[in-house]
C-alpha cells in the first residue's frame, strides 16, 4: 500500500483519517501537536497514543521524509542543511541568524531558506540550483519538514528552550516555488495554520524568478505573503542576459503582474538584485531599476554575488558596490546592501547539493 507522508496532513485530513480508524477527533490534533508543536522525531516519541494507534498511523503514513545528510556552519553562525529525501535524491534549507535588515521586522530571530525543488527547470545563468537541471517537485510533506527538521535539530541540543527557532520562512532556496504552485500553497497552508507550523503569513516571504501568471494567483489568495522578485536586471537587455524566464515573461509583463499584486497585498514587495560584474552593476541599471521600484513602492536588497564554481561570473569590488547602492538612494529607493552571509560554506543556492552529489557519484563503480 502506498504511504502517504504525515507532515503534508491538514487537520481535516487526520480528522477523516481518525473517524475512519474509529478514533476520536482529539486525537488527530494529539498527532498534529506532536508533528509541529513537540518535535517528534519518529512513531516512538508520540508516547500518549496507544501503541495500536501508533502501528496503524505507521502503515498509513510515511514520517518522516526526510533525513540531515550534511550540515555546515559558518563564523558567522550561518548554518546550511542537506537533507536526503525518500528517493535519495538531496534538497538544501539555509538557516540565517537575526538581521533586521533581511526581512520582516526588528523581532526577527532566525529565518529559514527552504527548497520546493529538486533542481531547477528555469537555468539563471549565474546559479548553481539550475546546473544539474530539474529532478522533481517537492511534496508539501517535503517543504514542510525542513522547517520540523531544523526545528528538532534546535530542540534536541537545546532541550530546555520551549520556544520555536524559526520564526521567519523565505521560500528562496533551490528550485523556483510558483513552478511548483499548488505544492507550496498546501505547505504553507499548513505552515502557517494555528494547529500547524503557527508562522504568520507576514513571517513568510514567497520568491519568485518572473512567474508573472502564478503572480497573479498569488495575489488572488487570502494570504498576505510576502514577495519577493528576483529581478538580478532592470532592463530586458540585461535580465535576458542572465535570466531565461525574461524572454518567457518580460519586465513589462512581470511589473505588471507584481503592480497587480502590490495593489491586493499593499507594500509586501522587495527586489532581489544580485550584483554580478560588468553585467548589471553599470551605473545605467540604476534609473530603470529605481523607476521599477517606484511603480512597485518596494525595498531593493542589493546581494553581492557569491562566486559558484564552474561558472564565469564575479562580484564586484566594494567600491562599485556601494557606489550602486548610493545611486539608488539617490533616486530616493529604499535599498540596503547585503553583505552575504555564509560565503564560506557554498551559500548560494544549490551548491552544498551539487557537491555532494557530485561526490556520491565518483563512489559509483
Ligand atoms: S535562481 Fe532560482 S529560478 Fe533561477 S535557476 Fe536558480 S533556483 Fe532556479
Amino acid at each position: 500500500m502506498q504511504r502517504t507522508f504525515l507532515a503534508g496532513q491538514t487537520r481535516q485530513s487526520m480528522r477523516d483519517w481518525m473517524a475512519g480508524n474509529g478514533q476520536p477527533a482529539y486525537r488527530a490534533d494529539q498527532v498534529l501537536a506532536w508533528v509541529h508543536q513537540r518535535h517528534a522525531a519518529d512513531w516512538a516519541a508520540m508516547s500518549d497514543l496507544p501503541k495500536l494507534l501508533r502501528e496503524r498511523l505507521q502503515a498509513s503514513f510515511n514520517f518522516p521524509s526526510l533525513r540531515l545528510a550534511q550540515q555546515q556552519g559558518s563564523e558567522d553562525t550561518t548554518r546550511k542543511f542537506l537533507w536526503r529525501l525518500h528517493d535519495a535524491t538531496f534538497v538544501e534549507s539555509v538557516l540565517i541568524p537575526a538581521n533586521p535588515s533581511l526581512y520582516g521586522d526588528k523581532s526577527d530571530r532566525h529565518t529559514l531558506c527552504i527548497s520546493t525543488q529538486v533542481g531547477c527547470a528555469y537555468g539563471c545563468k549565474f546559479c548553481a540550483s539550475g546546473l544539474d537541471g530539474f529532478k522533481r517537485n517537492l511534496e508539501p510533506a517535503e517543504i514542510i519538514e525542513q522547517v520540523l527538521a531544523v526545528e528538532r535539530i534546535h530542540h534536541a541540543a537545546t532541550p530546555a528552550s520551549k520556544s520555536r527557532l524559526v520564526n521567519n520562512l523565505v521560500i528562496m532556496g533551490m528550485g523556483e516555488p510558483l513552478a511548483n504552485y499548488v505544492n507550496l500553497m498546501g505547505a504553507l497552508e499548513i505552515l502557517n495554520a494555528e494547529w500547524g507550523g503557527n508562522i504568520g503569513a507576514r513571517k513568510i516571504t514567497v520568491s519568485t524568478s518572473g512567474l508573472a501568471p502564478q503572480i497573479r494567483m498569488l495575489a488572488d489568495q487570502p494570504w498576505q505573503f510576502r514577495l519577493a522578485l528576483s529581478l538580478h536586471g532592470a532592463t530586458d537587455e540585461v535580465r535576458s542576459r542572465i535570466m531565461p524566464i525574461n524572454r518567457k515573461y518580460p519586465l513589462q509583463e512581470l511589473v505588471d503582474a507584481a503592480a497587480y499584486y502590490q495593489t491586493r497585498k499593499k507594500g509586501m514587495i522587495t527586489l532581489e538584485y544580485i550584483l554580478i560584474a560588468g553585467v548589471n552593476d553599470m551605473p545605467e541599471q540604476t534609473l530603470p531599476l529605481a523607476r521599477i521600484a517606484q511603480r512597485l513602492h518596494a525595498k531593493v536588497n542589493l546581494i553581492p554575488y557569491n562566486t559558484v564554481e564552474g561558472l564565469p561570473w564575479q562580484r564586484p569590488e566594494p567600491a562599485v558596490q556601494t557606489a550602486f547602492l548610493k545611486r539608488l538612494q539617490a533616486l530616493n529607493v529604499t535599498a540596503t546592501l547585503r553583505r552575504e552571509k555564509g560565503h564560506d560554506i557554498d551559500a548560494a543556492c544549490g551548491q552544498l547539493r551539487l557537491r555532494v552529489e557530485k561526490e556520491i557519484a565518483a563512489l559509483q563503480p
